[in-house]
């Protein structure tokens, strides 16, 4: 840890070499590899963990396309890739299920034009994902491996079968994250950053806690924390997106992969659960509840998957999704303010790559440099503001 600040007892009431802000996917594994290092961690939560974006249904872990290979997409295959050696731990550490399964994804090709695409993206898959290497492939097929999953009127030219595609359920996850942090990290839920001065911050509910860093990875809500801290609308920093999904009862196969088929999700969980989503809306009036827009989503996944027809809906739920002005994640020392660090913005990828991220973020907390795409770094999204 650089310079760490002393404890004052007459200026805090707590004090910690990190303050971690949310409790969402990306402040757990920042809690989580804080400890791994040996760093004394607080985090604090405003409402309870996991009461964000994270604490939804549909935990894809998708890849970005294969073709046009850059470092945003060599870092997330590396995250996709990484990312069973490090939910393994945790499961043993904790005894908890996280809910992962290598599933794969299905995509259905309707249109000529995306096949023709689909034969490129192949190509470059075996040379960006190392198909002979890794076995992670972009293959053609005629059919599904399993008959109906998806329906054979959605696939007329085929489907594209992506190995690299996972899933988790993020509620296991983020439960585990949790457990696996506890006897490590002072976890305050109920106590939101307030305001933040000379490395010493306050809460919402009059706490003052000293830390040597504080990073800011409350989700969508970090934007206005900046426009705070650095002047400017919350909005020249990032949105919040809603989006709107369901879960199903239905005892099916849990090993069916994932099904994809434009911009409809349909993920088999464990335990005779189907996730169904997402809508993604940039303007809305009632960020937390769900409507038509969510109906429409599962009309088209109950065609799509005849298997799930007539599974009923057990919970509707509805999130708002941190999108930065760049529209990449959003990871970086704060101009003027050196002991704070912004990290979010991981909008419709966050489970994905947020152990790798984190990894970043602790080790700019800790005095490194460490190896983040250009477009994630704070002072790039600073360029992109309006
Ligand atoms: C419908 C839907 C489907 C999605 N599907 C997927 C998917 O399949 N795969 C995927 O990778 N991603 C998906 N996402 C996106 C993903 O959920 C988010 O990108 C991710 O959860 C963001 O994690 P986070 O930790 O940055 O933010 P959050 O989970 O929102 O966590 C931020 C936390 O900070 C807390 N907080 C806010 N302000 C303060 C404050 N001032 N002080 C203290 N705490 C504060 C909040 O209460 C919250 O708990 C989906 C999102 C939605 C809405």
């Amino acid at each position: 840890m650089t310079a760490p600040r002393t404890y004052s007892p007459r200026t805090a009431d707590l004090s910690c070499d990190l303050l971690v802000v949310g409790g969402g996917v990306f402040g757990l594994w920042i809690a989580r590899h804080a400890a791994l290092k040996g760093l004394d961690a607080i985090l604090i939560e405003k409402d309870r963990v996991g009461s964000g974006a994270s604490g939804g249904l549909l935990g894809a872990l998708i890849p970005h396309l294969p073709e046009r290979w850059d470092a945003k997409k060599r870092f997330q295959f590396e995250a996709l890739t990484s990312l069973p050696g490090l939910v393994r731990p945790i499961e043993e550490e904790t005894g908890l299920d996280c809910g992962y399964r290598r599933c794969g994804r299905l995509m259905p090709l309707w249109k000529e034009s995306f096949a023709d695409i689909a034969a490129k993206q192949t190509a470059a898959a075996r040379q960006n994902w190392k198909t002979p290497e890794t076995g992670f492939a972009w293959d053609i097929v005629e059919r599904p491996p399993r008959e109906g999953w998806p329906a054979a009127d959605a696939m007329p030219l085929g489907l594209v079968i992506d190995t690299l595609a996972a899933r988790i359920d993020p509620r296991s996850y983020l439960a585990a994250l949790r457990r696996s942090i506890e006897s490590r990290v002072r976890i305050i839920e109920g106590e939101a950053f307030a305001t933040c001065a000379d490395g010493v911050v306050e809460t919402s509910g009059g706490k003052r806690i000293m830390a040597g860093r504080t990073v800011l990875s409350a989700g969508y809500e970090t934007f206005p924390i900046l426009g705070q801290l650095l002047g400017g609308d919350a909005a020249s920093y990032g949105r919040p997106v809603k989006g709107q999904a369901a879960l199903l009862a239905a005892e099916l196969d849990d090993d069916l992969p994932l099904v994809f088929h434009d911009g409809t999700y349909v993920i088999v969980h464990d335990g005779g659960r189907v996730a169904v989503g997402s809508t993604s809306e940039q303007r809305f009036d009632a960020p937390f509840s769900t409507d038509a827009a969510l109906d429409e989503v599962l009309d088209k996944a109950r065609r799509l998957c005849p298997a799930i027809a007539d599974a009923p809906v057990i919970e509707h739920w509805a999130g708002l999704r941190p999108r930065a002005v760049g529209r990449n994640p959003m990871i970086g020392v704060l101009p003027d303010h050196p002991e704070i660090i912004v990290a979010t913005g991981g909008f419709k990828i966050t489970f994905g790559i947020a152990h790798k991220m984190a990894e970043c973020v602790i080790d700019l907390a800790t005095g490194g440099t460490p190896e983040l795409p250009e477009s994630f770094r704070l002072d790039s999204h600073l360029k992109d503001r309006s």
